[in-house]
């Protein structure tokens, strides 16, 4: 089975995309079931809404040290950028070209977007999900992890591979979502019943992985709870704590239950003592292994490897979808 999986490189990687997503890789990394394992930056995708060219170079750099520093391992996984695999692109085009506008408007990512958009909303936006469906196609996934706000758009891809095989014969595998045991979702410190996310505008909203260690301590010191004073698991009424307990508890690798019981009678700030020193102690060795990789020879050996490899499937898989189409000379 192959496993394919993006992050777009849009700044700041949070403690949300560490424990909700580049954790879960770094486990299923030696999950004997994959035989082959993708992981790459979806450039790409972060154009559909303005960037700075310099910022996009650098944070395109760092998402690739942070996956290696995180504990991907090339020998596992190949890493690659979207961007230095024209077939993304070239495929997008012929999913373009068999799906439908009123299909894409649907969706509520785009709506939502749109929404927020101050500035002309690109067509990118709104065919974004045709390119997501090219990333997943082209190589034939099976497995492609998804979050909540992602379901739609496999769903999509879904349908877009359905109607192309329906249309020019058996050519894309149908991709199936894949939502891990141990997905949690993480909570703005600030808002948490919103997800935390690099782009909140107020940044003690998220830990990013690269912080300085003090702002995390600070961050995390203040946190929103509640005024009830114990620590108890209620997403309803004490979601402030209810995430930090989530939080705590994956780091940990122990239950919640557990995690009530040993702090029964402890106060909030002792409590936070602790999420501060699990989290730190977490991130800290990922720090000091990504400031050794981010200007690296090593790095780019990785994403050389990487994108040869990813070409070659992308290129087999490209030729066949020209020849079904009729696209071109047949090769
Ligand atoms: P995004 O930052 O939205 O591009 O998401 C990249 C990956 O991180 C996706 O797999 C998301 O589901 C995951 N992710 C992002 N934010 C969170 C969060 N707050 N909690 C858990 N997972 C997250």
């Amino acid at each position: 089975m192959r496993f394919l999986s993006g992050i777009q490189p849009s700044g700041n990687i949070t403690l949300g995309n560490y424990i909700g997503a580049i954790r879960n890789f770094v486990k299923l990394q030696d999950n004997k079931d994959f035989t082959d394992f993708l992981v790459f930056v979806a450039d790409m995708h972060a154009i559909t809404v303005p960037q700075d060219k310099t910022k996009l170079r650098a944070n395109i750099r760092s998402l690739v040290a942070l996956y290696l520093a995180c504990g991907l391992d090339p020998k596992k996984v190949h890493i690659f950028i979207q961007s230095e695999v024209h077939e993304h692109a070239e495929l997008a085009w012929v999913l373009e070209c068999n799906g439908y506008i009123g299909e894409l408007e649907r969706m509520t990512q785009f709506k939502d977007k749109k929404a927020k958009q101050t500035e002309g909303v690109s067509v990118g936006l709104l065919t974004y999900p045709s390119l997501m469906a090219a990333d997943i196609l082209l190589y034939d996934a099976d497995v492609v992890p998804v979050g909540q706000d992602q379901k739609q758009h496999l769903e999509l891809t879904r349908n877009l591979a359905e109607r192309f095989n329906n249309k020019y014969g058996e050519t894309f595998i149908i991709p199936e979502p894949f939502i891990s045991k141990d997905g949690a979702k993480i909570m703005s410190l600030q808002d948490p019943t919103k997800k935390m996310s690099k782009s909140d505008p107020n940044p003690k909203g998220y830990v990013a992985l690269l912080d300085d260690i003090n702002v995390i301590k600070n961050k995390i010191k203040s946190a929103v709870t509640d005024s009830e004073g114990t620590i108890r698991y209620d997403v309803e009424n004490k979601p402030g704590v209810s995430n930090l307990l989530t939080i705590l508890s994956v780091i940990k690798g122990k239950d919640i239950k557990t995690l009530e019981k040993e702090y029964e009678g402890k106060n909030y700030q002792a409590f936070k003592e602790d999420v501060i020193e699990a989290v730190i102690s977490e991130i800290k060795p990922i720090q000091d292994r990504y400031n050794e990789l981010i200007n690296s020879k090593e790095l780019d050996q990785v994403l050389d490897e990487g994108r040869d490899y990813a070409s070659f499937l992308a290129r087999k898989k490209l030729t066949k979808v020209y020849n079904k189409v009729g696209l071109g000379r047949k090769r």
